[in-house]
């Protein structure tokens, strides 16, 4: 039976950390959050941000925009913040209106302020191994197979989706570690692959969005099992491996909720803090 990873004590540890960093700090490092329209998903995660973010001493400036913002409005309003030397860090809250693409928008916010590391040129420094702010639940991620103390040199390492906010980063961490990533997505699901990929997994983690996608008994004896996915279903949160089974087959598995989301936000200050320090 599976030892269950949480994220909360660990996220617990860091944010003590991150707590006394910041009282070190010459300034209350500023964090500014656009929400466009009123989603409550969005809103979920504000509250939760606002609440983090007071606990550690950080100031959460939340700055609500009408749904019908066009894109370029919102640039002009990144620009403002961007010149705005009391803020450290610029945050995007999503979903945005479909008038939006948040591709487009994340390159107009300053790599020193993008606390979420999204912007192409963070993204980019992953690849040469000089990240200094990450994307935050591959992050945040990396930080769950550390608090077990796993070497992931050599480790058959699966991560199952290849988002640009999870998965390719998290891959690119992961081969850092010298780790051997296979990437499973869409393509090799269509080809009947994806139980094959995932029963050879020594660490296996899952980023898709689809409950149940992974069976419980696809999952290799003693495997390391993340699952990043978030789906709600008849009220319940739910990831995307079958929790049942695969808590029997693996090593250490994370619950969802309470896994990879407690770190993605705690990651965030955590580049707030880095992000306020490159500035000051
Ligand atoms: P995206 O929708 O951007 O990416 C999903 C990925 O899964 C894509 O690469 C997609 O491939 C792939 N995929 C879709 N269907 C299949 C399939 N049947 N088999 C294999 N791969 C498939 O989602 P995100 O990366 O943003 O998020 C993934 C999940 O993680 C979501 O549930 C999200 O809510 C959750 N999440 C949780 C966080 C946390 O803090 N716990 C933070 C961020 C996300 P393709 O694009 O080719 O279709």
């Amino acid at each position: 039976m599976a030892q269950l990873l949480e994220g909360k004590p660990i996220a617990a540890k860091i944010k003590e950390e991150i707590k006394q960093e910041v009282a070190g700090l010459e300034i209350k490092p500023v964090l500014a959050s656009i929400i466009v329209g009123d989603n409550p998903g969005a809103l979920a995660y504000v509250k939760s941000q606002t609440k983090t973010a007071e606990g550690l001493g950080i100031n959460y400036q939340l700055h609500q925009l009408d749904v019908l913002t066009a894109e370029s409005s919102l640039i002009e309003f990144i620009e403002k913040l961007n010149r705005d030397k009391a803020v450290n860090g610029i945050i995007i809250q999503m979903p945005l209106p479909e008038q939006i693409d948040y591709k487009k928008i994340s390159e107009f916010i300053l790599p020193e302020k993008d606390v979420e590391g999204m912007h192409p040129a963070n993204i980019g420094k992953i690849v040469f191994g000089k990240a200094g702010i990450l994307p935050c639940t591959p992050a945040g991620v990396m930080e769950l197979l550390e608090s077990i103390k796993i070497n992931l040199r050599g480790k058959e390492v699966v991560v199952v989706g290849h988002s640009e906010i999870v998965g390719k980063p998290l891959a690119l961490l992961l081969l850092e570690k010298f780790a051997t990533v296979t990437v499973c997505h869409i393509g090799t699901s269509e080809a009947k692959k994806l139980e094959e990929h995932v029963g050879r997994a020594e660490i296996l983690i899952v980023a898709v969005g689809k409950a149940n996608l992974i069976k419980g008994d696809w999952i290799k004896e003693g495997a390391i099992v993340i699952d990043v996915g978030i789906n709600r279903i008849e009220g319940k949160i739910v990831g995307d491996v079958e929790f049942q089974t695969a808590e029997k087959k693996a090593s250490y598995i994370t619950p969802v909720p309470g896994g990879v989301g407690p770190l993605t936000v705690t990651m965030l200050m955590r580049n707030l803090v880095a992000a306020t320090k490159l500035q000051l």
